[in-house]
């Protein structure tokens, strides 16, 4: 074959360089060879795994940033791009050396997130997803997906309580729930109010300032939301939270009432569960403020929404029915590997704002032939099958099962707390609602609180040992000040792992009170 260039040039084109065979076909996943190669290539990396994570010596790796970054450049001479492949050797050392090096959930003593150690029977379930790369978007990309979904979504709904009108997806986390819970609330109540058709013309030439209102303690997700559907991070209205960190139904209607004629209250935000508290607002009173000045109520239950599946923690959600829309993070409190998020609402109608017919993917006659899937519901195109680890999760387990691991992180929860208010070097600032607890040190030169919290947290952060959190919490004059957190998700963690964690902070808090800086101060 005569290559054009070398038509043009007349001279012979150099030899290609022929490519190492590497394109087997059985490293294609989905075809009867390629699963058992993944079988295999599983097998062979969980155990490099199991090497990995047994040269640990707690949650995190014993080194600074900057000696992972060192250890890593080291590791990865030419990055992770290289021009040819290192095959075998190359994939078994990635696998040794990230067990090593990442953060390790399943350990006790990692007591610092809402990000759980995953279940096996999820990430095994989730494999096949993998394999076979279903999207729900049509259903031609992924039947059983979109059925499956479908199902997923129903019980959810049924729990909350609703009706059989109700719909929901799945999406990639709480943050895009709660986005596209105020793009439903801002779409719906600016039609039913001012007529407007604001996903077609925009926000421009209303006329009118719309608002959302949530607890000064709600996610921050809830204002980042107001900032991408053009509200912009001014209309969010930061309602006072009482001394159990639970919004103020009083406090939220005296803004109500006060609204200036052009303000348009679009939705209120409940927080089922704040990141840091555990608090549940008062859902059902806020459900019928918002419901009487014409807003939606949003439940951002990302959280707490876990408690749907406990018979003893249900009861904290109570008027969760009451709720517009619900969002709710599987990834947290059904131990699911992320992404695993639902957004649900009362009435699937409210899926009006994303809903779309494309010729490539769902045109008409293809839709009245059965032949939807669930793009219309969806802010994303290609949508993985985050449902099938969750369905998996609940039908190996049951309700009860996952509700169960909930029980036992409450109880370690209440555990630590009781365990705090006795420790005389520790002072108790919340108690155990879901799963958390905030405290702090108490230092000897009480000045020196925020700083020496902060440190001994990097302290043991730096130790490799233990994982805790750390936020910001009202002191007693009102003033925000550093504490730590437990965020307790391992259903396994035993009461003597919480002695050990609160014993290293008060040896951690010793300690650096001993530094120079703090030992005259
Ligand atoms: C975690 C959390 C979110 C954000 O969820 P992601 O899944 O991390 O995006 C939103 N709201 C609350 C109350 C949360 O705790």
């Amino acid at each position: 074959m005569t290559l054009p260039g070398s038509a043009i040039s007349g001279q012979a084109a150099p030899p290609a360089p022929v490519p190492p065979l590497l394109l087997e076909p059985d490293l294609l996943a989905a075809d009867p060879a390629g699963l058992a190669d993944v079988a295999r290539l599983v097998a062979e990396l969980t155990r490099e795994a199991a090497a990995g994570l047994r040269r640990r010596s707690g949650p995190l790796p014993a080194m600074s940033p900057q000696e992972l970054t060192r250890l890593v450049d080291s590791r990865l001479p030419d990055g992770v791009i290289p021009r040819t492949g290192g095959g075998r050797d190359a994939l078994l050392a990635l696998a040794r050396h990230y067990a090593e090096g990442t953060v390790d959930l399943a350990d006790p003593r990692a007591a610092a997130h809402l990000q759980p150690p995953p279940l096996t029977v999820a990430v095994a379930a989730d494999t096949l997803a993998n394999v076979f790369n279903a999207s729900c978007d049509t259903w031609d990309s992924g039947p059983y997906a979109v059925e499956i979904e479908r199902r997923l979504v129903r019980g959810l709904t049924e729990l909350a309580g609703f009706g059989p009108e109700a719909g929901g997806v799945l999406t990639p986390g709480g943050t895009a729930s709660n986005l596209q819970a105020l793009l439903i609330a801002r779409d719906a109540v600016l039609r039913d109010r001012r007529g407007a058709d604001v996903r077609g013309g925009g926000l421009l030439g209303l006329g009118a300032r719309p608002v959302v209102f949530c607890s000064e303690l709600a996610h921050f997700s809830v204002a980042r939301a107001c900032a991408v559907i053009g509200l912009g991070e001014d209309a969010v209205r930061p309602v006072p939270a009482d001394a159990d960190h639970r919004m103020r139904p009083d406090a939220l209607e005296a803004v109500l009432r006060a609204l200036g004629p052009d303000e348009v209250p679009l939705a209120v935000v409940a927080t089922a569960g704040t990141t840091d508290f555990g608090s549940i607002d008062p859902i059902a009173e806020l459900a019928a403020l918002a419901h009487e000045h014409g807003a939606r109520l949003h439940v951002d239950a990302a959280y707490g929404g876990g408690a749907l599946f406990s018979d003893r923690l249900r009861p904290l959600l109570a008027g969760i029915e009451l709720a517009d829309t619900v969002t709710l993070d599987l990834h947290k409190t059904a131990w699911q590997p992320a992404a695993a998020s639902a957004l649900l609402a009362r009435n699937a109608a409210d899926f009006a704002p994303t809903a779309l017919r494309v010729a490539y993917l769902n045109p008409d006659d293809d839709g009245a032939a059965g032949l939807d899937g669930l793009l219309g519901l969806s802010l994303q195109t290609t949508r993985r099958a985050d449902a099938l680890k969750v369905a998996a999760t609940f039908l190996a387990l049951g309700r009860e099962g996952v509700g169960a691991m909930l029980e036992a992180c409450h109880d370690l929860a209440r555990y630590a707390q009781r365990a705090i208010d006795a420790h005389p070097r520790l002072e108790l600032t919340a108690g155990a609602t879901l799963t958390t607890v905030v405290f702090r040190y108490r230092t000897r030169d009480k000045a020196a609180s925020d700083a020496v919290n902060g440190a001994l947290r990097r302290a043991l952060l730096g130790s490799g040992r233990a994982l805790i959190g750390r936020t910001d919490a009202a002191d007693e004059d009102g003033r925000q000040a550093v504490h730590l957190k437990f965020t307790l998700l391992n259903p396994q963690a035993r009461t003597s792992d919480i002695d050990e964690l609160l014993a290293a902070v008060v040896r951690a808090g010793e300690d650096v009170e001993m530094e120079e800086e703090f030992r005259d101060a």
